[in-house]
């Protein structure tokens, strides 16, 4: 057990229509019934935000952005700021996705600066990082992590609440998680780079797995060490899935 409070976020990624918010309602009616003790979020796509937090108001669901750009406003067509996310109602920020950083050639010093952003516009940036399949085989897991860790996390949090969450990209949308013991193995040394960084305030930063979590496979995710929530993307889009999820935490 850590002292980190547990989020279970939600990443629709480009998925979802208008019709789809009836999970979210969903989500929060069943979620205003249960006594869930930690923090439940979804992240739906820009388009579906602001109506998102409207069916939310009052209920225990947050939403989050999927992506920020590091300036606060300006010539960036199509990039959507912290501090739009931030007026929108929206309490967190997905930063650094493998998917952005594999699509968008986004680097450590971009998520840097993306989560700095949503630091300043007083967003919980949820910061991804994680292993190629590649790296992986060539037993550079840790290696990598201590990398991200090093060129990602901005000098704010030391006194300002962020997430990490690991997901390791051949986990992702693929069915194929790592085994506990490697999940364990990744978020202790994580708990331990994140420490190195940000000092005491590692203790409590929520340590999420992501990758292919499952109602099937969540439980016993959920209870490894160092595991403090997940982020869950496909498993996210139906709220019967995404509750059982939230259950098993
Ligand atoms: C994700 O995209 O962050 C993710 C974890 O996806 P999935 O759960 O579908 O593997």
């Amino acid at each position: 057990m850590t002292s980190a409070r547990k989020l279970i976020a939600g990443n629709w990624k480009m998925n979802g229509l208008r019709a789809d918010l009836a999970e979210i309602s969903t989500l929060a009616e069943s979620l205003e019934a249960e006594a869930f003790d930690g923090d439940v979020a979804v992240c739906p796509p820009a388009t579906l935000a602001a109506l998102a937090v409207d069916l939310v108001a009052g209920k225990p669901v947050k939403i989050g952005g999927q992506d920020c750009h590091a300036e606060a406003a300006g010539a960036f067509t199509g990039d959507i700021s912290a501090e739009k996310w931030t007026d929108l109602g929206a309490e967190y920020v997905i930063v650094g996705h493998s998917e952005r950083r594999e699509y968008y050639r986004e680097d450590n010093a971009i998520v840097k600066a993306k989560a700095a952003a949503a630091i300043r516009a007083g967003l919980t940036p949820i910061i991804c990082i994680g292993e190629s399949l590649a790296e992986r085989e060539a037993g550079k897991t840790l290696d990598v992590l201590g990398e991200q860790i090093a060129g990602c996390i901005p000098s704010e949090a030391k006194n300002t609440a962020i997430v990490v969450a690991y997901e390791p990209l051949w986990a992702i949308g693929t069915g194929h998680t790592p085994t506990l013991e490697q999940i364990g193995e990744a978020h202790a040394f994580m708990r331990k780079a994140l420490t190195n960084e940000i000092g005491a305030m590692a203790a409590t930063t929520p340590l999420l797995y992501g990758g292919s979590v499952k109602p099937a496979n969540a439980k016993d995710i959920l209870a490894t060490n160092d595991v403090d929530g997940a982020l869950v993307g496909g498993a996210s889009l139906k709220a019967s899935d995404f509750l059982q999820i939230i259950r098993a935490a």
